[in-house]
């Protein structure tokens, strides 16, 4: 099968298919998802080798006795132990032995074929098209934002980074009713949240101060610095995004003005997957280019130039 490799660079190779083993299931890639943090993981993060990629939509294609045969399915992107302490208090995203897809011991989605446990897949609706349940892993993450924080419904909120996360974080809070600014660099990323009622500004003409909660969606450590900035006193910063170069954390700017400082990563499926059956949230405004998998090198470099939101890859034969 055609796939991506990550070895000290990035390839495109014949691979041969990839055998279920027993509990899992072969799944054909219909599209896969290009996210910031694969393009991390192309500069060593995890130090992973093999196929990078977690975002997808597929269709189960073996084996034949599965009840999965022939849907159309997301993943979970963890593949916990189950036995583990942690995993036994329900903590499986952080299985101490897990492998994630695509980052860590787990060939991913950039390839025709990956395997996956039945118990990481979620069915998708029929009115689900593929390139809208391509979003559930990354609108799952997105989600977590609820979990992570308490939110009223009457915060106030920040977002931080009008990046492809940031966006769908800003629609599901004004989903919420909250009061939900969003700050970012690129006046057509803005537009996208303002179709939500997003109230968006331009980094420098940014003014407001005094959120209950910010959420730090930019992948860059400037945006931690503005959150810290911009939350109220006893208000929390949720953190979405992990900085390669890691970042000069100040403590007082916690301990004074007693600001919570809160990691989230990933979501809920079945939540992500009932928002775009429902058509409460189309991300496929944010689709800036699709790509055959044989120009895969050519859509990860477009990927990485500054401003471009989400590039698909097109992994059917
Ligand atoms: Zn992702
Ligand atoms: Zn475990």
């Amino acid at each position: 099968m055609l796939a991506l490799y990550l070895n000290d660079k990035l390839e495109l190779r014949d691979l041969p298919r990839p055998e279920p083993q027993p509990g899992e299931v072969l799944i054909r890639v219909r599209l896969a998802g290009v996210c910031r943090t694969d393009l991390e993981v192309l500069q060593g993060y995890h130090g992973f080798r093999g196929v990078p990629g977690h975002e997808f939509v597929g269709q189960v294609v073996a084996p034949e006795d599965s009840s999965w045969l022939n849907r159309r399915v997301v993943g979970e992107i963890n593949l916990a132990c189950g036995q583990c302490l942690r995993c036994r208090q329900g903590l499986a995203h952080h299985c101490q032995q897990r492998q994630v897809l695509g980052m860590k011991g787990r060939n991913g989605t950039f390839a025709q074929y990956l395997t996956l446990p039945a118990a990481n897949l979620h069915s998708v609706p029929e009115e689900v098209a593929d390139d809208a349940a391509v979003f559930t892993e990354p609108l799952a993450a997105a989600l977590q934002v609820l979990e992570t924080a308490a939110f009223s419904p009457d915060s106030r909120v920040l977002v931080v980074g009008d990046g492809s996360l940031g966006l769908q974080i800003s629609w599901i809070l004004a989903l919420h009713g909250a009061e939900v600014h969003l700050v970012g660099r690129y006046p057509e990323h803005l537009e996208l949240a303002g179709a939500y009622g997003v109230s968006t500004y331009l980094e420098p003409e940014m003014t407001q101060k005094d959120f209950d909660v910010v959420v730090e969606a930019s992948g860059s450590p400037s945006g931690l610095e503005l959150a810290l900035a911009r939350v109220r006193p006893r208000g929390a910063v949720v953190l979405k995004s992990t900085y390669s170069g890691g970042y000069p954390l100040n403590t007082a700017d916690l301990v004074v003005p007693e600001v919570r400082l809160l990691g989230s990563r990933c979501g809920p499926f079945p939540a992500a997957l009932r928002l775009l059956q429902k058509d409460w949230i189309d991300p496929r405004p944010l689709i800036y280019r699709r790509y055959p998998l044989a120009q895969g090198l050519e859509a990860l470099a477009y990927a990485q130039e500054k401003g471009v939101l989400k590039v698909l890859l097109e992994c059917g034969e």
